[in-house]
């Protein structure tokens, strides 16, 4: 799969904001999105419920791919502990972009201001998805509040909630200013899209000068069309949005409620359209060992081979699962690799791709994509492949002064 239709993101969240529930609707959209051909039988609910639990899906990897619309998107598990910050800080090291949830009754909470902070430190472009709509005490707008002054950031709604609580019943798409509605009977796959009802549009007209307010800010020639009451193009927006998200100037926003089966989908678009693909990065740093100085590495599949090692995990079936980021070149199963940190060589065996309910044996992970090796010898986290010879180090392990409390 070409490089520039992959995204490696992290789903960042307070405890009991609605990570898991809202990675397994992703999952769950993006399997049955990907098996092309399969049959949709229909069923309401409860069987689809059933079926669900069966299978079981839950994210156990520290990296598991799924895909939309001819994207590739590599989860990358981001512990919300921050009491693993090391372990927080190199997962954020490791992929491009992130979804921060929110619950809408919450808010931002003090983990998710820690953890948004970290995010910041390493430049990670961000959406945010608030979650919970339908909770009593939902409230988008005082969470909206709560990112820009609690997180310091620019939330930019490109969706309102028709509703909130039990009557919460949807979204307004300020992009295309139309209804979002989700069938509440079945799954929640179909999304129904239909023009705003009256009811709406004065609240949907008043959200969409604001988001055309706060684009124009960044584009003049929105501001312009704006000025002169013209219509701004969907592309145009979409490709301020998307430039502005990239270099964190704003934080788009996205509503609804996973539980409930809502929202999920418009947030898998966001992750396409505004968040980067890998090689519309910068070069990666790094440390040359023979130089002994910081070096720039291109995201090439053509460079020489850099990969981090971020996460050894223990499967029951196959043993030790490497998790590796891999920056430059191209990583190929029955080759020989040079572990940097540990001067050691060793052969590149099984390489994997993890699913949500399965693992695909591939030969080969190029530049921008993430590897699963299966029994690596040496290898720890932290640690750097390469080919032998290109002596280069991805991360030096930084370790902060200790903090001494004066009382
Ligand atoms: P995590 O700790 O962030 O992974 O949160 P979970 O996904 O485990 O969710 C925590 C609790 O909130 C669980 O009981 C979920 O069923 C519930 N929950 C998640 N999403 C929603 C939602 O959209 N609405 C409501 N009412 N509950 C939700």
């Amino acid at each position: 799969m070409a490089e520039e239709t992959t995204r490696n993101i992290g789903i960042m969240a307070h405890i009991d904001a609605g990570k898991t529930t809202t990675t397994e609707r992703i999952l769950y959209y993006t399997g049955k999105n990907h098996r092309i051909g399969e049959v949709d039988n229909g069923n309401a609910t409860m069987d689809w419920m059933e079926q669900e639990q069966d299978r079981g899906i839950t994210i156990v990897s520290a990296a598991t791919t799924c895909f939309w619309h001819d994207h590739q998107i590599n989860i990358i598990d981001t512990p919300g502990h921050v009491d693993f910050t090391a372990e927080v800080e190199r997962s954020l090291r490791v992929l491009d972009g992130a979804v921060g949830v929110f619950c809408a009754v919450g808010g931002v909470e003090p983990q998710s201001e820690t953890v948004w902070h970290q995010a910041d430190r390493y430049s990670v472009p961000r959406i945010a998805y608030i979650n919970k709509m339908d909770r009593i005490g939902a409230n988008f707008y005082n969470v909206l509040e709560d990112i820009k002054t609690r997180l310091g950031a620019t939330p930019v709604p490109l969706q309102i909630p028709m509703g909130e609580e039990s009557s919460y019943c949807g979204n307004i798409d300020l992009i295309t200013m139309e209804e979002l509605r989700w069938d509440s009977m079945s799954d929640g796959s179909v999304i129904t899209r239909s023009p705003i009802k009256d009811e709406w549009l004065a609240k949907a007209e008043e959200w969409k000068e604001k988001l055309l307010d706060e684009l124009g800010v960044y584009s003049d020639e929105i501001m312009e069309l704006y000025l002169e009451g013209k219509e701004v193009p969907i592309e145009l927006l979409k490709s301020v949005i998307r430039e502005n998200t990239i270099n964190q100037s704003i934080v788009p926003i996205f509503v609804g409620s996973s539980l409930k089966n809502k929202g999920v989908q418009p947030v898998l678009d966001g992750v396409i359209d505004f968040l980067p693909a890998p090689e519309e990065l910068e070069p990666v740093k790094a440390h040359s060992v023979k130089k002994d100085e910081d070096i720039l590495i291109e995201r090439s599949a053509k460079g020489d081979l850099a990969g981090l090692v971020f996460k050894i995990q223990q499967d029951k079936d196959a043993g030790a699962l490497c998790f590796i980021r891999i920056y430059s070149g191209v990583l190929k199963s029955g080759t020989a690799v040079y572990n940097v940190n540990k001067k050691k060589k060793e052969r590149i065996g099984r390489i994997l791709r993890m699913s949500a309910n399965s693992s695909e044996q591939i030969s080969s992970v190029g530049a921008g994509d993430i590897a699963v090796v299966v029994g690596m010898k040496f290898a720890q986290t932290g640690d750097t492949i390469t080919t032998e010879g290109n002596q280069i180090l991805l991360e030096q392990m930084e370790f902060p002064e200790p903090v001494i409390s004066v009382a």
